[in-house]
């Protein structure tokens, strides 16, 4: 592995422990991560390579730190064009807060401001430069990047939302059209693109739209498997059901729905059932919606209810779960939509409630539309959110066999693999089923097969002389439904395909023809449509890790609010889990969390460790000794100091007197005491007015000062009785502490 240059002058303080680092290594260093997630480690390698990337990673899948640490470990400046500047100030914030040196150009920036960022970037100081499109081609930026890349270079271009370059996407910017010249001005930096987009048109699109060179194309697999699926009927009830399920879970989430006025009630309820909830839609003003959004991403509201209007650039990796509480518009939709989910990997929901209305309300509205072509579409996409709703089959397997992506067998995260229905054999009927395909010519959907295979008269039908085929009318014995839940069995079992360009109509593969030779036999899930409520969601035992994990999360909560950023940038959802699950008390312990890097450590560690000592006592866990376990880049003085001394320090600070520690703590007065020195020596924050008098203390010091610091007793010596040691041990610790600093 060749590191060209690890680290520049400037940003000495960032080098890697070793200097063989291996890439891991600075991994758990910048970021705190053990291991790379699925492709991050080739694509990182080829950055480093210089190499032009393609990287195609669904939502959660962790594209950025396929740029950011190459950011670091490349010599030169990494440009990020981002086209939201929410999203750009969210991962500038985040990289600030490992300690990296990160900054973003966009309008909200002040002129002043402005220059001195290009300033740090010219000395060298910055790794990593967000911009808007728009302002790379500005006359003056391009000046400006002429000036980078002859003073410190520019490392690579790194195209954030690539899918914004191709009128294919769901997103087209035409100012992402103009980076094209990027290629031509500057030749010889390399180019990264990025996107969560699913399609291939679209990836051909940044291809040829950006110029990339020869691409090492990354495409991950888009299953989420952190994600649990699960369909409900919309029942009179179902405000009753998502009720349940908000308040079931912990953590954020996001419930959709179809209109703005569904979304004020359902808000409204919310609220009326003591559930901090928010509406987001169209009709609120600029202000209100950005207002309530960063309520959200801050924590300060638990749920947003919202029209499909939000959601784009919300870079919130801690989604617990997101609720679709009417119908979504497309299978691809609803992907992106439920993805915003879990995008950090930790187990999320993702549901959905089906009402047969909701079908007809939306199906009306097709009908409202001029372009029949358009009707057309709309309608192939409303039938496949039904197939998906309706399915029997792994729902994961449904969603991605949209996206071309074969997931066979069973997924275990899903509601119809965790509770599959029973399966009867309906080889019979599926052999039936496809010679009426076969017998039709291909040529006709799955609604024109049932009424030839039910014998129907219908107008088409006779006209085409179906009645006249074999097949006509040798499916009597069976409902429409029942043929219907048949076709859509096996189309998600691959064996039957159904074209996409609007017309559905249903074809033959090899599959299907080992089926009519009896070669393979069918078993297909009857739903149980009415089904009551499924069951809730298991009613979970408050385990001791699970009420740590509260405290964590209310502590980050009051760092981040302290520091005005959202708590997923002090620690994230899984980083709090493994502290409340593993209960580290020693620096040690707390750095080899996943999500603890280095800066982390420093910042955080003291007050993340002292909280869950302070759990542990409660509870009656174990205090571990930390004598031993030296923390690895400590200052000389803080080796003197281990948990104990912070839970008094904690203690303290809360307002309690001493005497009330020792209490509490069930320790004596003196050890209290003693560890208040302690931290008085090494620095910390203490206090002591209420402790000592000045008077007394202005006596304590002229005693030290004539007979030295090292005795206590040869101090003491030098007054009254009235004095006791505990304060003596105090007074001397400022005074060592005053004397240190010299
Ligand atoms: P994307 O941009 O692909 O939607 P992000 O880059 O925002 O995803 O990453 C999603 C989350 O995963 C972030 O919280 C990020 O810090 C985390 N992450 C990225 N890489 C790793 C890794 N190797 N190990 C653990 N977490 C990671
Ligand atoms: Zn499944």
């Amino acid at each position: 592995m060749r590191l060209a240059h690890p680290i520049n002058a400037m940003t000495a303080n960032l080098i890697p422990p070793t200097s063989t680092s291996s890439l891991e290594q600075s991994l758990k260093h910048f970021f705190g991560y053990d291991r790379f997630r699925l492709g991050q480690k080739e694509i990182i390698e080829a950055a480093l390579e210089n190499q032009d990337l393609l990287v195609i990673m669904p939502t959660g899948g962790g594209k950025s730190m396929c740029f950011q640490l190459p950011a670091l470990l490349k010599p030169g400046l990494m440009i990020v064009v981002s086209p939201l500047i929410a999203l750009m100030q969210d991962q500038v914030q985040a990289l600030q807060d490992n300690g990296i040196s990160a900054t973003f150009l966009n309008s909200t920036v002040t002129s002043l401001e402005v220059r001195q960022r290009a300033s740090d970037i010219l000395s060298g100081k910055t790794k990593l430069l967000y911009v808007a499109p728009e302002r790379l081609f500005a006359e003056q930026f391009l000046e400006f990047l002429n000036q980078v890349k002859e003073k410190v270079g520019i490392s690579t271009f790194a195209i954030d939302e690539a899918h914004c370059v191709s009128e294919w996407g769901h997103d087209f910017r035409p100012e992402y059209r103009q980076l094209k010249e990027i290629r031509r001005r500057y030749p010889d930096v390399p180019v990264m693109a990025l996107t969560a987009t699913a399609t291939e048109r679209v990836r051909l699109d940044i291809q040829n739209q950006l110029a990339l060179r020869s691409p090492l194309i990354h495409v991950s697999s888009f299953n989420r498997q952190n994600l649990y699926y699960e369909v409900r009927p919309k029942q009179k009830r179902s405000y009753e059901d998502l009720r349940q399920i908000i308040k079931q879970t912990t953590g954020s989430g996001i419930v959709y729905c179809l209109s703005r006025k569904k979304v004020d009630e359902i808000t409204y309820r919310l609220q009326q059932d003591g559930i901090e909830a928010l509406p987001y839609h169209a009709g609120l003003g600029d202000k209100e919606r950005s207002q309530n959004q960063t309520r959200f991403i801050r924590d300060d509201v638990r749920v947003m209810v919202a029209t499909v209007a939000f959601g784009m650039g919300i870079n919130k990796p801690d989604v617990r779960f997101v609720v679709h509480f009417d119908l979504p518009r497309n299978l691809e939709g609803y992907y992106q939509e439920s993805g915003r989910a879990g995008r950090d990997g930790e187990p999320s929901q993702c549901l959905l409630f089906l009402s047969y209305g909701d079908v007809k309300t939306v199906e009306y509205l097709i009908e409202q539309k001029p372009d029949p072509n358009e009707q057309q579409i709309a309608r192939q996409q409303l039938r496949q959110v039904i197939d998906y709703a309706e399915g029997t089959h792994c729902r994961r397997s449904i969603q991605l066999s949209y996206f071309g992506e074969r997931f066979e067998g069973n997924c275990g995260n899903c509601d119809n693999c965790l509770r599959p229905q029973p399966t009867e054999d309906w080889t019979l009927e599926a052999q039936k089923f496809l010679s009426c395909v076969a017998r039709c010519k291909e040529r006709f959907g799955m609604k024109y097969i049932i009424d030839v295979l039910r014998g129907s008269k219908d107008k088409r039908v006779l006209a085409n002389r179906h009645n006249e085929l074999s097949t006509y009318g040798i499916g009597k014995d069976h409902t429409a439904d029942d043929w219907r839940v048949l076709g859509r069995s096996l189309l998600h079992q691959g064996l039957l395909e159904e074209t996409t360009d609007g017309y559905s109509v249903l074809r033959l593969n090899a599959v299907s023809w080992e089926v009519m030779r009896k070669l393979r036999t069918v078993e297909v899930a009857l739903p149980n449509r009415v089904s009551e409520a499924k069951e809730e969601v298991s009613s979970v035992r408050r385990a001791n890790a699970e009420l740590l994990f509260d405290r964590l999360r209310s502590l980050r909560k009051t760092i981040a609010d302290s520091q005005s950023v959202p708590p997923y940038v002090v620690f994230a959802d899984s980083s709090l889990k493994l502290m409340s699950q593993q209960q580290p008390q020693t620096i040690q312990e707390f750095s080899e969390i996943s999500g603890v890097g280095s800066h982390k450590l420093a910042q955080y560690g003291d007050r993340f460790i002292t909280e869950i000592r302070l759990f542990c006592e409660e509870q009656g866990i174990p205090l571990q000794q930390s004598a031993g376990t030296a923390p690895p880049p400590p200052p000389p003085r803080e080796t003197i100091l281990n948990a104990t001394h912070f839970l008094t320090l904690e203690l303290y600070q809360r307002g309690n007197k001493p005497a009330e520690i020792a209490e509490k703590r069930n320790l004596r007065l003196s050890t209290v005491m003693d560890h208040l020195g302690s931290l008085v020596e090494a620095g910390k924050e203490v206090d002591l007015e209420g402790l000592v008098s000045a008077e007394r203390r202005s006596h304590i010091e002229g005693a030290i000062a004539i007979a030295g610091a090292a005795s206590l007793r040869a101090i003491r010596d030098r007054l009254d009785e009235t004095y006791d040691y505990n304060e003596i041990r105090l007074v001397r610790a400022l005074w060592r502490r005053a004397s240190s600093v010299e």
